[in-house]
């Protein structure tokens, strides 16, 4: 008896010890756990998932960004009246070229064999998104900057592969300068703000995941770009752009659909477009 009680005891003891060790282990993968899940919310936010419907387009206004050869908006009151039995009615006319504001480029804009605006089937507007963030960077070195491969591959290690049907988004940080038409185009006669290499185009074309990307600049190339490589790689293989967006910087890396509404313009090469973040609950494509 006494031998199975001493043998007993010590075991006993050396139980209670492992289970007060275990529990520490325990407590401190829990702790762990929770400062790494803290991190995860708190400081990389790209990863969250937007619980409202956020508006990427900027209104339409007296004096919407253009690009220099396109046609200014022009927006005449025509009729503003009190009848005579007290009813209101009033009526506007607009004119506009196609590529100003928030707009979408059709594929033929830059590819004679590519959709206009009214053949991109309508499925192709209702897509998941994600968001390129590099304003960082562009803050830190200036308006030349490019998105290149090496962002792209970044984010795929950061956030894992792309979704299919995937409109992606690149935010600048450019934004904040669309109410100064020099600040947002540069100035001087040649416009100038940050835009893509070729190469990250390809990279796009070649995920074969994506069917639109969208930019916070006036142009999916660089502002002072004369070939303009990134809409032709883009717009031969039937990926639309969506330029002059309005990004807010709280916009995570994904977690979020989008629907896109440009007019359906016969035969345009690019239509003014509602853009809109919505969660994903609220989307079930
Ligand atoms: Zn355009």
């Amino acid at each position: 008896m006494s031998n199975i009680k001493l043998d007993f005891e010590p075991q006993t003891f050396q139980n209670v010890r492992d289970f007060k060790s275990d529990n520490m282990k325990c407590l401190v993968f829990a702790y762990v756990s929770l400062v790494f899940l803290i991190k995860l919310v708190v400081c990389d936010g790209g990863t969250n998932q937007i619980d409202k419907i956020i508006d990427l387009t900027w209104a339409v206004d007296v004096n919407p960004i253009s690009w220099p050869n396109n046609k200014k908006f022009m927006y005449t009151r025509q009729v503003e009246k009190q009848n005579e039995d007290g009813s209101w009615y009033a009526t506007n006319e607009y004119c506009s070229g196609e590529h100003g504001g928030t707009h979408l480029d059709a594929p033929y804009h830059f590819y004679q064999q590519g959709w206009k605006v009214d053949d991109i089937p309508i499925e192709r507007f209702f897509v998941q998104g994600v968001l390129v963030d590099i304003s960082q960077e562009v803050n830190d070195t200036g308006r030349s900057t490019q998105l290149t491969i090496d962002h792209l591959d970044k984010w795929i290690k950061e956030h894992g592969s792309l979704p299919n049907n995937t409109v992606m988004l690149i935010r600048y940080g450019w934004s904040q300068y669309y109410s100064d038409y020099d600040a947002y185009m540069g100035e001087g006669a040649t416009p100038n703000f940050p835009g893509m290499t070729p190469e990250a185009a390809r990279w796009l074309v070649d995920s074969k995941r994506i069917i639109g990307v969208g930019v916070d600049t006036a142009s999916l190339d660089q502002g002072n770009s004369t070939t303009f490589d990134v809409h032709k790689i883009l717009c031969s293989h039937q990926i639309y752009g969506l330029e002059n967006l309005n990004i807010p910087e709280d916009l995570p890396a994904k977690g979020f659909s989008l629907v896109i509404l440009p007019m359906k313009l016969k035969h345009g090469t690019g239509a003014a477009a509602r853009v809109i973040a919505v969660p994903k609950s609220m989307a079930n494509w």
